[in-house]
């Protein structure tokens, strides 16, 4: 399968799709990490899933490995000090490369781990769960959590090469794999009528994870995210599109706690209420919210919502990153695989369109 490079100012890396790609991985491998040691950070869970997949893909070259504990819990700054200690302890130095082995949590701490250590060391994402082959470990944006948010203290650094490998996924759980599945579908509303189409009609193959339907799946959200980091590689204007869901997501995310809803099902619930609010401010026909209203239903159902007000979500608004001089940007499809962004709409009907959402 093809490789797809992204530009950057000072240099390019390639994204590799290619399935059984884990048990092939020395030979992508092999040249950024001649002469360096590498280090191979993973967690238990993934370990027992996929760690003798990859132990067979680097039979012949030596590594260590690095573990942190699983969730999203620990991707704290604590967890990368801890690492970077047993880097030390095992001898990395400035020359060493990290291979990042895992879903998005440890592709995020991975990369700063690597941004960090020593002022900075070259990483290799290699994601395992369908979130971090679409997004994660696509486009430089690395980091931990505060107490007080979510991704509050990162780097943009980005990987040397990313290897995905789409069999990764067979081991998934079901709600972690519907919950990249959103993420695949912002993809198709915000850029790609023919990936929209294939969700749309292949249902039962995509929940089915048919080999060749989640291969087209991943290679056209790839394409799509490639393309938008290389042409924009420090969150400007354009790579805002990829925010589509995004604002109300956050805030739904955070009105309940991190804990009831995986974040790519606080993005479905994002895009619910996108859609409406696209159709209501006037720039996308109802025909059109209609269908992606249905595309998302399809693919829930979204835990239930119960108890979150549309009031306390338009609260949280404010303090969110994607607000620019106090302004909330939405990012509103205007027909199937193309957005607009919309700044300065009346508060009350993005309330009316999270209200809608919260009870569809
Ligand atoms: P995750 O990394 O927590 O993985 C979810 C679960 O799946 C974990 O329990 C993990 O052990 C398990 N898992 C992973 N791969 C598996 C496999 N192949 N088989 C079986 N189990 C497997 O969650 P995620 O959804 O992958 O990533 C979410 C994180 O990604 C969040 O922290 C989010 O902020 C971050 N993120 C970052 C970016 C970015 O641009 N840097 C973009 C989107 C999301």
């Amino acid at each position: 399968m093809p490789a797809f490079t992204v530009h950057l100012r000072e240099r390019a890396y390639d994204i590799v799709v290619e399935r059984g790609l884990i048990e092939r991985a020395a030979g992508r491998l092999g040249e950024p990490a001649r002469g360096r040691r590498l280090f191979v950070l993973s967690t238990e869970p993934v370990w027992r899933c996929q760690g003798s997949r990859l132990e067979e893909g680097l039979a012949g070259m030596e590594f260590h490995r690095l573990s942190m504990p699983d969730g999203e819990e620990h991707k704290r700054l604590s967890t990368v000090e801890a690492l970077a200690g047993q880097m030390v302890a095992a001898g990395a130095d400035r020359s060493s490369l990290v291979a990042a082995f895992g879903g998005g949590v440890v592709n995020d701490v991975g990369g700063f781990l690597a941004a960090v250590y020593m002022r900075g060391i070259e990483v290799v994402q290699i994601p395992t769960t369908l979130l971090a082959q679409v997004d994660a470990a696509i486009g430089g944006k690395t980091g931990v959590n505060l107490l007080s948010g979510k991704n509050l203290v990162g780097a943009f650094h980005q990987p040397r090469l990313v290897l995905i490998d789409p069999a990764a996924l067979d081991t998934l759980p079901e709600r972690e794999y519907r919950a990249g599945l959103y993420e695949v579908i912002k993809c198709a509303i915000i850029a790609s009528p023919s990936l929209f189409e294939v969700l749309a009609t292949r249902r039962g193959s995509v929940l089915a994870r048919s080999p060749a339907v989640v291969d087209e799946l991943i290679l056209e959200s790839v394409r799509i995210k490639a393309d938008v980091v290389s042409a924009d590689e420090r969150e400007g204007d354009l790579r805002r599109i990829l925010n589509f869901g995004h604002t109300l997501g956050h805030a739904l995310e955070a009105e309940t706690g991190f804990e009831r809803l995986l974040h790519g099902e606080a993005v479905a619930f994002g895009m619910l209420a996108a859609a409406r609010l696209a159709e209501t401010a006037g720039v996308l026909a109802p025909a059109d919210a209609a269908a992606i209203r249905r595309l998302i239903h399809d693919y829930g159902p979204i835990p239930p919502l119960n108890g979150v007000r549309a009031e306390a979500l338009l609260a949280r608004l404010g303090s969110d990153k994607k607000t620019i001089g106090g302004k909330v940007h939405f990012v509103l499809p205007d027909r199937i695989g193309h957005t607009q962004v919309l700044s300065g709409l009346d508060p009350e009907m993005i309330r009316a369109a999270a209200a809608e959402a919260l009870a569809s």
